[in-house]
């Protein structure tokens, strides 16, 4: 059974294909620069990469042209071939509390909550309905990034702020990142040979995460009513002071708009550092002693110390941290860290695994808290979405 996992952004299309049960990649490719007269084209054949650069005007076209491409490459016979179509959502509100097949009614929801994430959900959109043309008779489903949030708690996900808030324009923390902390939990549970296990999942990538599993079922998670909350990332603040908004814009004479978009844009590691949003590149200037590289990284280290030491705290107890994505799965120096500055709890790490790549067991027999690297796997979890669904 061929699965296609989609993730539609506003200018780009990345798709997978997926042969299920067995979760092997077919191909792989992507669209991007959608809307333009220099759009590129992008699939893995026979492990090749092969690039086209042509006019791609909008998604309905770049649908196409992957749709062909797999035809046109020999990757699928027909499009009789392909089972369902599984489309990640990042905003699904209190709406979604589990995948979705998607219908007009699913569509209109969807675009009911375009407020919450007016960057993401219309792009996310015009994937699904392009698709939906391009593949009229195959299911579609909707994976969004906030279910597996859904079972948080009041006292979790509720910011202090007046209650009519939350009543009249759903102001609360909704987390992201949900397919990743569920696919990397789920395989943390496995590993640890224990279904009740409290798990703690650091998404380290340009975004980045924590969320706190219990049982299988996140508690709690650091992004909140948009991805802007938590901690720093590659070019997002994290947490601060709301304050700062009005300071700045008096002081730069920009709109709260412009100052937001500094927060999201310019802050973080490339914020802090000067120099990049890239780990890579600030924890190569860190070894070359520049001071602003090794504060981006120890403001980084030290706030997600802080949510470790209180996810511990609120779950009574940790069995496992995992780290998954870009810098979690690739910098040891970042995991290593990480774990000495929560190193009170009992953690000791092995440095010889921590130096290592792929899954694995990174800590000692003796630590009390076990810390695992598991690569995650979006695109697996949203074509096992499409499999249970299409089965129902
Ligand atoms: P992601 O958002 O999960 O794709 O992660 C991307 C980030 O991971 C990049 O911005 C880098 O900071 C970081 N990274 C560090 N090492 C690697 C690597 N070997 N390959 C890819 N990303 C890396």
């Amino acid at each position: 059974m061929k699965i296609l996992a989609v993730n539609a952004g506003s200018s780009s299309l990345k798709f997978q294909l997926l042969e299920m049960p067995s979760e092997e990649v077919i191909t792989s490719g992507l669209v991007e620069r959608i809307g333009y007269y220099n759009a590129v084209f992008t699939i893995k054949v026979n492990g090749e990469k092969v690039s086209v650069t042509q006019e791609i005007l909008d998604h309905k076209v770049a649908v196409q042209l992957v749709v062909d491409g797999l035809i046109k490459h020999h990757i699928i016979d027909s499009l009789e071939d392909i089972t369902g179509v599984g489309h990640r959502v990042v905003q699904g509100g209190e709406i979604f509390k589990d995948s979705v097949v998607i219908t007009d009614k699913v569509i209109d929801q969807i675009k009911s909550l375009n407020d919450l994430a007016p960057l993401h959900n219309p792009a996310n959109i015009t994937g699904i309905d392009a698709f939906r043309k391009a593949l009229p008779k195959v299911i579609q489903v909707g994976v969004f990034d906030t279910t597996f949030h859904q079972t948080m708690k009041e006292d979790a996900y509720l910011y202090a702020t007046p209650y009519e808030w939350y009543q009249k324009y759903g102001v609360r923390k909704y987390g992201f990142h949900g397919t990743s902390h569920q696919y990397v939990s789920e395989r943390a549970a496995i590993l640890l040979k224990n279904p009740k296990a409290k798990i703690i999942v650091c998404h380290l990538g340009n975004g980045a995460s924590l969320c706190a599993v219990d049982s299988g079922k996140s508690v709690d998670t650091s992004m909140g009513l948009t991805p802007l909350e938590g901690i720093p990332m590659g070019t997002r603040s994290g947490n601060v002071d709301p304050s700062i908004l009005m300071l700045i814009s008096d002081k730069e004479d920009k709109t709260y708009a412009q100052v937001l978009d500094d927060l999201n844009k310019k802050s973080g590691y490339l914020g802090v550092s000067g120099i990049s949003n890239d780990s890579r590149d600030i924890i190569r200037e860190m070894q070359n002693g520049d001071h602003r590289a090794t504060l981006a990284h120890q403001i980084q280290i030290k706030r997600i110390a802080d949510y470790i030491g209180s996810y511990y705290v609120y779950m009574g107890g940790l069995d496992a941290i995992v780290f998954t994505a870009g810098i979690g799965e690739n910098e040891s120096l970042v995991r290593s860290h990480i774990l000495n500055a929560v190193k009170v709890l009992g953690i000791e790490v092995d440095p010889e695994e921590n130096s290592k790549r792929g899954e694995r067991l990174i800590t000692t027999p003796q630590s009390k808290i076990k810390a695992f690297i598991i690569p995650t796997n979006e695109e697996v979890m949203i074509a096992r979405e499409v499999i249970r669904l299409e089965k129902n």
